[in-house]
């Protein structure tokens, strides 16, 4: 492993003088590459340190960076530093002052620039100052700008963003007719909780609850006993509602016992999406992995029902893993516990699976069908066919949330009830989830999902020929992605990773994962095939996964090694704010999560 240097992160001893504000100037020009700091490989950095060679010492930048990599590289070395940081890039860090006035390329201090003529009101968009001037970026401008000048100057800055089809990483809709598109834009201005002024489209939610739940097979036989359900802004939503219900009812069960209940656990797979980690940190439960072995990717039923102690609120298992999209047993789960009489329900995770199974599999138990199962959650924005945010959670019957997590809320007059974290939210999302509902139908669901499973059987086999081996199932037994990886036998001196660098170039997103832990730091790949991956943009990936492993293969070792860093390099400057490279430093050594401990990196999804 090699390291580029991270300007930011020298010290001030190491800044040249240049970075004063006095003798800044702006120059809009790209991020360059830090090409005149040395790139130095691991074995290079340990033999210098070793001998502490003096005349480097006197060389103050070359070394001040080394050893601020070196510690760096200490604390990361469990961790993918770009993950981390992709992570962490939602919560923002405000950079410093002296961070905001860095020059991009030093050097140049000395040029003068001169300013842009004052706009006139015929100027045009690149005419104008804005053209000549950065984007504001760290404080509010004191003015107003043209709206044709920000919405041009927004939208070219956002050509560098990858392609939404193109990216096969992501489970979430990246295409929706324009009648959807239409009807939903309509709707941008209503606020979803204001039931009282749209009494419309809170029905609408309730009409697409009803048909998810019955879509799960919800007994509805029962004359004294309703299921209920919600919308939420995605999965991870519609999880923390779940675990908290769960939790309260547990808590509830033991209060009536005499007994103690703060020390709630939760049962479920290592593979389980980030949502879980942090529904268990935020409502202080604790997490109890069934781990994940280098053969089974899934959830083991009797170490999971093992596992269970009085502290127990639920297992959850996973229809559709996000690492290999394999379905976990459920009804093995069901049948132990009922065997041993055990009194502790299943959360369905179907986020993935929900709108995938009952069309693909209709003879699978997985759902309500089983009657440990009390809750099921399923991502709208994925398989539900809706741009993202939209999530839905139904539980078998009201006795499964407690009272006190329900707030009746007086809005404008009428009285409704409500469990959601959010409270204001868009109402589009949700009619767009009823458009899909009603002008697909269960046949049109069926249509494309059948679709996207040969095609990602299709895939699969071209993979296999390809030499690779592919983890995920096959036939409609998962959902349609293609998991795999390289042919540990074949001893290719490039990894994963390095594929994955490769089909970037060529536009395409196939992220690459580092397994759940205790599967010996497994490595693989993850093609999800969406509603617009068609048989011929399959192909073309087939072409293009044929070329990387080419061009890699034809490279020696040394190249492939300069490959690896010129990638890792690119991908800490993915940014092009150049002036803030560190995304969030602050929390970028955390260590309670799976990721920190173990060097899973979670999947996108
Ligand atoms: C995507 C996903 C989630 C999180 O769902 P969001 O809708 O993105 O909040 C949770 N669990 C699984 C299995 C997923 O695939």
């Amino acid at each position: 492993m090699t390291l580029a240097a991270e300007p930011m992160q020298a010290p001030a001893t190491s800044t040249p003088s240049c970075c004063t504000r006095e003798s800044l100037i702006k120059i809009p020009y790209p991020d360059p590459p830090t090409l005149h700091l040395p790139y130095l490989t691991e074995s290079e950095i340990r033999s210098r340190r070793s001998s502490r060679q003096p005349s480097r010492s006197s060389s103050p930048a070359p070394s001040t960076i080394l050893q601020s990599d070196l510690s760096n590289l200490a604390r990361n070395t469990q961790i993918d530093v770009r993950l981390l940081a992709e992570i962490m890039v939602h919560l923002a860090q405000i950079p410093t002052d002296r961070e905001i006035s860095a020059p991009l390329v030093n050097g140049l201090e000395k040029v003068k620039f001169e300013d842009a003529d004052e706009d006139t009101l015929t100027a045009s968009v690149y005419g104008s100052r804005y053209a000549a001037e950065d984007l504001p970026k760290f404080e509010m401008p004191e003015r107003e700008m043209p709206k044709e000048v920000a919405y041009r100057m927004i939208k070219d800055d956002l050509t560098l963003d990858g392609t939404p089809t193109l990216n096969l990483a992501s489970f979430v809709t990246t295409y929706m007719e324009d009648e959807a598109e239409k009807l939903m834009t309509e709707c941008f201005s209503k606020n979803f909780i204001d039931y009282e002024e749209y009494p419309v489209s809170a029905d609408i939610q309730n009409r697409c609850v009803s048909m998810i739940a019955k879509l799960f097979n919800i007994p509805t036989s029962d004359e004294n006993s309703n299921a209920m359900g919600t919308s939420t802004i995605g999965s991870s939503e519609a999880i923390m509602l779940a675990v908290l219900a769960m939790k309260k009812l547990w808590q509830n069960k033991r209060k009536a016992e005499g007994k103690p209940f703060d020390r709630p656990n939760i049962i479920m797979n290592s593979a389980v999406q980030v949502c879980w980690e942090k529904a268990a940190r935020y409502f202080d439960v604790e997490e109890r992995y069934v781990y994940c072995t280098a053969e089974r990717y899934v959830i083991d039923p009797k170490q999971a029902v093992d596992l269970i102690d009085e502290n127990t609120i639920g297992i959850c298992a996973i229809l559709g893993t996000t690492y290999t999209g394999e379905y976990e047993d459920v009804k093995a789960i069901n049948d132990l516990l009922i065997q041993r009489n055990i009194d502790v329900p299943i959360h369905v995770d179907a986020a993935s699976g929900g709108f995938v199974a009952p069309f693909i599999n209709p003879g699978l138990l997985w759902d309500f069908r089983l009657e440990k199962v009390v809750s099921i959650n399923v991502s709208g924005h994925k398989y539900g066919l809706v741009y993202p945010g939209v999530g839905w959670v139904v539980w078998r019957d009201p006795k499964f949330l407690p009272k006190e997590l329900i707030f009746n809320i007086n809005y404008l007059g009428a009285d409704q009830a409500s469990f959601t974290l959010n409270f204001s939210r868009g109402a589009s999302q949700i009619i767009g989830q009823y458009y899909q509902l009603i002008r697909l139908g269960k046949h049109g669901y069926r249509s494309i999902m059948l679709n996207l499973t040969r095609t990602a059987d299709y895939l699969a086999a071209n993979l296999e020929q390809l030499g690779f081996i592919v983890m995920s199932q096959k036939g409609g037994r998962g959902l349609p992605l293609v998991a795999c990886r390289l042919d540990p036998s074949k001893e290719k001196a490039y990894d994963e990773f390095a594929i994955a660098h490769q089909l970037r170039e060529r536009g395409w997103v196939v992220p690459a994962y580092t397994m759940a832990p205790h599967c010996d730091q497994l490595k693989l790949m993850r093609v999800v095939v969406r509603e617009d991956f068609t048989r011929s943009r399959c192909d073309a990936l087939i072409a293009d996964f044929k070329l990387a492993c080419q061009t890699l293969d034809s490279m020696d070792d040394k190249k492939i090694e300069e490959h690896k860093e010129h990638f890792k390099h690119m991908r800490r400057h993915a940014t092009r704010t150049g002036r803030h490279h560190r995304m969030n430093s602050h929390f970028s050594d955390e260590t309670h999560s799976l990721q920190g401990k173990t060097g899973k990196t979670h999947a996108i999804c």
